[in-house]
């Protein structure tokens, strides 16, 4: 069996991909075993070098791996080399910062003793990542992996399953020893066998909603333990004092950004009312003269979607929004053939609508107007999802106020959403559980150990 990669720009293949059988998968499971045994005796501080040298290959590398991600997921060029340079600063940022993270820490008891605790590894972790920053989910996961002591395995999205065995080879250009970080080229059906195995110690999932169930069932049922970053439908929330020129194009960005494909991007743009008119009309302009096109081209605003399947996901919530009342300013699909969809704006879209409580994942904006800011909120929080949102207001406290009460895992004021390598990140509700990045991402993976002292 293969598992094979398109072009979602074109609809040509690209490769076709070898999967593992039974055998190959012992093989990587025992690999990854007899290597843990021997990083986690590496000490800390010759982790950190191993990962500058890492990044070192990886820059080297990130024009080829920038190229095979627009191939193979439709991202434009210019923002898949963003991305690489992003890896490359979290490989450095965990090399310089992250050894201070695992100094064991001492505690005064109770009972008048004392008791320290050390980080320790885990052992072999699995992770299985989405297509979307194909090259970023999978460092984001990487590089506390490493530095843990821990080794990782690879399921990759079949979609950019070119990129997982890319990452593999530029891993091992950077100096890794064998086994210390492998992708498995398999399909989604060997993710729980390899779970209950009891050479894996952990998984982490980033994906949909359906995916982390089953992940999380299988990690559930072996006891591991389990990190999930799931979907969302980030509110974007804009008020009467903010910066409107500001609010307006930084909309845009959230939403087209990798053709609206991204889990913490704006999705729901929650406008006052005292402002809505003139955000509305300023909103859908500057979203219908977004370039959609040829992903390698430096004038392209955004490329295609990543596969043909997701823009037939995302035109039958287009259908079902309309179904349901919506209006919908743009989202054609031109007829040039390739996974393209133009970028939107869905107005009217009745709260308790399936469309109003999904993840959109492709470049079509929900606009909402709110009465005040407690509606703001209302709307706001009326989703099963709480990974991030957004508020943009030029008043401090009410900025503040929103950061407090909106149910989500990160809130970004007066700015687009990002993730960082020193900051947590991760969400609430059905956007999962767990943090990635920052020493909490460090630490997720790790047996905080406790030794009362002699
Ligand atoms: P999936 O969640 O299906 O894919 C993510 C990863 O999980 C892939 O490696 C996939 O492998 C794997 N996977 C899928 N099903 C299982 C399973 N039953 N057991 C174990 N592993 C599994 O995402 P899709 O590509 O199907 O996208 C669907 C929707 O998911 C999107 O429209 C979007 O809403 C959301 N999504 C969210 C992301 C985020 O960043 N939060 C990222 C990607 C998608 P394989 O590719 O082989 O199926």
């Amino acid at each position: 069996m293969t598992i094979d990669t398109t072009n979602p720009a074109t609809g040509e293949t690209i490769a076709k991909h070898q999967e593992l059988d039974d055998a190959g998968i012992e093989a990587a499971l025992d690999r990854a075993r007899t290597q843990a045994e021997k990083w986690r005796a590496v000490p800390v501080d010759k982790r950190g070098r191993m990962l500058r040298s890492i990044g070192d290959a990886f820059e080297a590398r990130r024009e080829v791996l920038a190229r095979q991600t627009t191939l193979e997921m439709g991202k434009t060029y210019k923002s898949a080399l963003a991305e690489a340079d992003k890896c490359v600063s979290a490989f450095r940022h965990f090399a310089k910062h992250g050894p201070s993270m695992l100094a064991p820490e001492t505690y005064e008891l109770t009972s008048g003793g004392r008791a320290e605790t050390r980080w320790q590894p885990l052992g072999p972790v699995l992770a299985v990542m989405p297509w979307n920053f194909p090259m970023w989910q999978v460092v984001r996961f990487l590089v506390p992996c490493i530095l843990a002591g821990n080794v990782g395995l690879l399921k990759h999205a079949s979609v950019t399953m070119g990129v997982g065995e890319m990452l593999d080879e530029v891993v091992r250009e950077g100096g890794a020893p064998g086994g210390l970080f492998q992708n498995l080229v398999i399909s989604s059906d060997k993710v729980a066998g390899i779970i209950a195995d009891d050479r894996v110690k952990a998984v982490t999932l980033t994906g949909s909603e359906g995916a982390g169930s089953m992940v999380g069932e299988a990690a559930g049922k072996a006891l591991k333990k389990v990190v999930l970053e799931l979907g969302g439908s980030d509110p974007f929330i804009v008020m009467p004092s903010a910066d409107l020129d500001d609010a307006v194009s930084t909309a845009v960005k959230a939403r087209i950004q990798n053709t609206g494909q991204s889990c913490i991007c704006g999705k729901r743009m929650i406008v006052h009312a005292d402002i809505h008119d003139e955000f509305r009309d300023r909103f859908i302009a500057a979203m219908n003269d977004v370039v959609a096109g040829d992903p390698f081209d430096d004038a392209t605003d955004m490329g295609p979607l990543s596969s043909m399947d997701q823009l037939e996901t995302v035109e039958k919530q287009l259908a079902a929004a309309k179904e349901a009342g919506a209006t919908l300013h743009g989202g054609d699909v031109p007829s040039r053939g390739g996974a393209y969809i133009e970028a939107g704006v869905l107005e009217h879209v009745p709260l308790d609508s399936d469309v109003a409580r999904e993840e959109i994942f492709g470049p079509i904006a929900m606009l909402f107007r709110a009465d005040d800011r407690d509606d703001a909120l209302r709307i706001a929080n009326a989703t099963p999802y709480g990974l991030g949102a957004a508020v943009f207001s030029g008043d401090a406290e009410e900025a503040d106020w929103f950061a407090e009460r909106i149910e989500s895992g990160m809130v970004a004021i007066n700015q687009m959403l990002a993730s960082d390598p020193a900051a947590p990140f991760g969400g609430i509700k059905l956007s999962g559980h767990g943090r990635e990045l920052s020493r909490h991402g460090l630490h997720e993976f790790m047996n905080l150990k406790t030794v009362l002292l002699d």
